[in-house]
């Protein structure tokens, strides 16, 4: 039925009349007169290879790390906002001591409520001390760092944090990062503000270097001549030594008034897994246990290959993702039957709207481990299994056209993760 058609180079619009007539004569031959118009009338357009072909220039590596936008699942339909983002893409602040790069509303436009950092720091390497308007919510994906804050009564807080914990800074407290030996640290950042940029912190180096010095030599008490060495320029990043021992850090921070009552860490590997099933499993941690997070909860979320997070839907807040390995895809259901599916790997940010239904499914042959992140002070979702198995099964069974014995079939509980 494509005799002829390979060897066809007279002129793109002809090559496209011959894409669109094989397409239709694939169809017909395939489909019944009758199963043809209902696949239409389902809004499924049966497609060739031929049609799906693509012999023009196009980017062969992105495509093949994104076969859901290459050749969309038939069920994908009108325009979803973009709502994937690679780290990859984003400007690198590199200096002396580690680099930074965000991803924001302004890399992707959907991303109002929550923007990300990916930071490395050497061992030694210094985020410097700042604070900012937007509270910070951090996950370790690499080595071990030293972190200081002091909380509103003035009283230190110094932890070390190796790769799994979690640490929060509330907005407008004060807080350093510091690498450890031997490789220094590599950690997500993640504030509750998608307009938050890095750019616009408080930094101590830049308050210095911007207030008159005699005020400065008033302030601390101290001659003018011994401010003569402060820097006039912003540090960020900064290579310097290796901290002393934790102990002796506490303790001088500590000072007269002792440590903070607060902990600003959360060791994930102490919380116990709250679901597991044969698809994988999920660590959720809000405000409930980690106590100062105030603002953020999030889901740690390990899939087994073949393993599903079920579709479902956040009824409080919008998710943030953040892959950490694996590779996966995600389909999210948008109002006024608009669908659109997308293709995850490493490093990559993904999000979805407040109360839009999705699902991740692992496409790859490894675990797919991810974080979903919400701007709110505790976790909540729904899920599809579990709306159906709790509404009257006549109703149901009226609206999906399914027998009694499917309908019994779906699970009672929330599985989270499926297969159970
Ligand atoms: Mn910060
Ligand atoms: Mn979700």
């Amino acid at each position: 039925m494509n005799s002829g058609f390979d060897d066809d180079n007279d002129s793109i619009s002809r090559r496209k009349f011959l894409v669109d007539s094989t397409a239709l004569a694939t169809a017909a031959s395939v489909l019944s007169g009758v199963a043809l118009a209902q696949a239409h009338q389902a809004g499924y357009r049966p497609l060739s290879d031929k049609s799906k072909s693509d012999p023009g220039p196009t980017n062969v590596p992105l495509d093949q790390q994104n076969p859901s936008s290459a050749v969309p699942p038939e069920t994908d339909a009108g325009s979803v906002p973009v709502f994937k983002y690679p780290f990859s893409l984003a400007h690198k602040r590199l200096y002396d001591g580690g680099w930074s790069r965000e991803v924001t509303v302004r890399e992707l436009p959907v991303s109002k409520s929550i923007a990300g950092v990916d930071m490395r720091l050497t061992a030694g390497g210094i985020r410097e001390l700042h604070w900012h308007a937007a509270a910070e919510w951090a996950f370790m994906l690499y080595g071990s760092a030293r972190i200081t804050a002091i909380d509103a009564k003035g009283k230190s807080f110094v932890a070390d944090v190796k790769e799994g914990d979690l640490w929060y800074f509330p907005t407008g407290l004060p807080h350093s990062i510091q690498g450890l030996s031997p490789d220094g640290a590599e950690f997500l950042l993640v504030f509750d503000d998608g307009s938050f940029s890095e750019y616009a912190t408080v930094l101590l180096s830049e308050w210095m270097a911007h207030t008159p010095r005699e005020i400065l030599a008033k302030n601390f008490g101290a001659p003018s001549q011994a401010l003569r060495k402060m820097r006039s320029q912003e540090l960020f990043i900064f290579q310097s030594e290796i901290p002393p021992p934790l102990a002796a850090d506490q303790r001088a921070a500590g000072g007269a008034l002792g440590p903070s009552d607060l902990d600003f860490a959360f060791r994930l590997s102490e919380q116990p897994i709250s679901q597991r099933t044969k698809g994988g499993e999920v660590r959720i941690v809000d405000a409930s246990m980690f106590k100062v997070s105030t603002t953020i909860a999030a889901a740690i979320v390990t899939l087994h290959p073949g393993g599903m997070r079920e579709l479902h839907w956040h009824p409080n807040a919008d998710e943030w993702q953040y892959y950490i390995s694996g590779k996966g895809r995600m389909t999210v259901f948008a109002t006024g039957a608009r669908a659109r599916t997308a293709d995850f790997q490493t490093g990559d940010v993904g999000y979805v709207q407040q109360t839009l239904p999705h699902y991740i499914e692992n496409t790859g042959e490894t675990d797919l481990k991810f974080l979903e992140i919400f701007k709110t002070s505790f976790y909540q979702d729904l899920a599809l299994s579990e709306w159906l198995s709790h509404t009257p099964p006549e109703l149901v069974m009226a609206h999906l056209n399914i027998d009694k014995t499917t309908l019994e079939a779906i699970p009672k509980d929330k599985l989270v993760i499926v297969p159970r």
